[in-house]
């Protein structure tokens, strides 16, 4: 089995060791060393990289069955002796994070009795699972106060590797996952004491800070998001930026920006409504002015227009405002995209609006529509305004010859 020495020192980034075997893993070549201090993916942690004598060490893992320690590469390494070094950087954020969640699980517990049932540590998010759903805004910011103020005191940590049955009589937040007769604590000085196989700063003030950014209630668990160190410090300035931009939009300062943003919804809520309003009127205006040029036959009107540039919408409005003068019958169209076609009729009106449909999208090619003798609508094609033109005047010509 590989010696561990990320056990009892995370802060190594540089290390030589011996090749014990050479295996492959999906393909990629893959080392076992005698020793290592890449951290292998376990714990609700992500695994180390970094390089094997220049060569990229794409995962790290722990084999089944004897407990290797498999670190694969980008390419082949030959020599038996390797120096390794680790993607500080990676490490350390790690390192940052799992510290942070160990603060916080704690704070959790004693400012409002919620222990912690999972954790996950993301590239990029950090979650704990807490088992109580209902937390209250104070509890939660309490309990972020009392774990920044542990790493503001600086504590020290301490990892203890001791014998399972002395573990089992500590009272210990979390129970050990048992792996061979030791259990490896994690001792943050008169606050924490927890099992723990994952990589950790030697000093509490090392995590620099821990803000809760996104509560998610599951159930009668809460999902809690965090993020520690530089992680919050790019949090900070990813948001800071956003909001000086929208403060600077917005031409106010970043405390009233809430407020700003109320203002322009109401805003854009009354436009709407107000442009909803007048393109009502501008279809009734639009509609009186159709039925005027309507072609007359034995005392019906049909009103036969194709539109351009047009809401769908607006065309129903159109079509409804049509419809409500008795003998009207409207035979609307619209070009585009997808080319729609609306046939409506007053009820003493004649034609049966589904069958004239059915003709007239045969010219734009399409089959898909369908309504009652008195409304019907389809189209779905790409046609320019002269195929829309076309579809209309078929179903203009039959519905005149039914009129006698
Ligand atoms: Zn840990």
């Amino acid at each position: 089995m590989t010696q561990r020495c990320f056990y009892l020192d995370a802060y190594t980034r540089s290390f030589d060791a011996r090749v014990v075997e050479r295996t492959r893993h999906d393909q990629q070549p893959a080392l076992i060393l005698d020793k290592t201090y890449f951290y292998p993916t376990s714990g609700g942690q992500p695994a180390d990289r970094g390089q094997i004598n220049g060569v990229h060490v794409k995962d790290v893992f722990i084999r089944d069955g004897d407990g290797s320690v498999v670190h694969v590469l980008d390419g082949e390494i030959w020599t038996e002796e390797i120096n390794g070094e680790i993607d500080w950087e990676r490490r350390f954020d790690h390192m940052q994070q799992h510290t942070g969640q160990h603060i916080l699980s704690q704070a959790f517990i004693q400012v409002a009795s919620a222990r912690t049932v999972g954790f996950h540590l993301g590239e990029n998010s950090v979650t704990i699972d807490l088992n109580r759903g209902d937390l209250k805004p104070e509890e939660i910011e309490a309990t972020e106060s009392l774990a920044n103020q542990i790493i503001w005191e600086d504590r020290r940590i301490r990892i203890h590797m001791v014998p399972v049955h002395e573990a089992e009589e500590m009272s210990l937040r979390k129970l050990p996952a048992v792996d061979g007769d030791t259990v490896r604590l994690i001792d943050i000085e008169k606050f924490d004491l927890t099992a723990c196989g994952g990589t950790h700063v030697s000093r509490t003030g090392a995590v620099g800070l821990v803000k809760v950014v996104k509560l998610e209630p599951r159930r009668d668990q809460l999902r809690v998001e965090f993020c520690c160190g530089r992680r919050a410090l790019i949090d900070y300035r990813r948001k800071n930026r956003i909001i000086t931009h929208l403060a600077a939009d917005f031409t106010t300062g970043y405390s009233e920006l809430e407020q700003s943003v109320a203002r322009l919804r109401e805003e854009v809520k009354q436009a709407h409504r107000q442009s909803k309003l007048q393109r009502i009127e501008l279809m009734q205006l639009l509609g009186s002015h159709l039925l005027h040029n309507a072609t007359e036959k034995n005392g019906y009107r049909i009103i036969t227009q194709a539109f351009e540039d047009k809401d769908p919408d607006d065309l129903k409005v159109l079509a409804n405002r049509l419809v409500e003068n008795p003998g009207a019958v409207a035979l609307l169209g619209l070009s585009g995209e997808k080319a729609q076609l609306l046939f409506a009729r007053a009820e003493k009106a004649p034609g049966a609006m589904n069958e004239l449909l059915k003709s007239a999208l045969q010219v734009l090619g399409s089959a898909a529509g369908g309504g009652s003798p008195q409304y019907a609508q389809g189209g779905g094609p790409a046609a320019d305004i002269e195929r829309v033109e076309q579809a209309l005047a078929r179903a203009e010509r039959l519905l005149l010859a039914q009129i006698h």
